[in-house]
């Protein structure tokens, strides 16, 4: 795995909510909506479909993983998981809580906003223990 400047390889994965050694989970503060999470696979792939089927499976319990983790602790009204990584070189699935009355609700997080909305952030050491609790403590995969 080469940087050349990836924001993502450059990114401190010590200061990620979770990681192994094939993928991270990162938090993100979205306007409108409050506290999400990306699941970031650490090498440079370009498709799910690239990756072989026990890494896909590997990363999908991280992804699916976070996805309770985020269900359980923020109550949404729905959850949303979506992959579009056009602008890095990283697979990565954003895992998104979802309120009927954020910003954007029922539209994806990207579009433009409907309302005004308060934002529900969560508590990163809360949220990081709650991920080592579903998670594992972040052991090398078997991979
Ligand atoms: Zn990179």
């Amino acid at each position: 795995m080469t940087s050349d400047g990836c924001p993502l390889c450059e990114r401190d994965v010590a200061g990620a909510l979770w990681a192994n050694d094939r993928c991270f989970v990162i938090p993100a503060e979205i306007a409108g909506v409050g506290t999400i999470c990306r699941v970031v696979w650490r090498e440079h792939t370009r498709e799910m479909s690239d990756l072989d089927p026990l890494a896909r499976g590997v990363f999908m319990d991280v992804v699916f993983g976070v996805e309770a983790v985020l269900r359980d602790l923020a109550r949404p009204a729905k959850m949303n998981v979506a992959s579009l990584g056009n602008l890095v070189p990283h697979l990565h699935w954003h895992v998104v809580p979802r309120y009927l009355d954020d910003a954007y609700f029922p539209d994806a997080i990207w579009a433009p906003a409907r309302r005004t909305a308060v934002e529900r952030p969560l508590n990163g050491p809360v949220l990081r223990a709650a991920l080592a609790a579903v998670l594992g403590n972040g052991a090398k995969t078997l991979l």
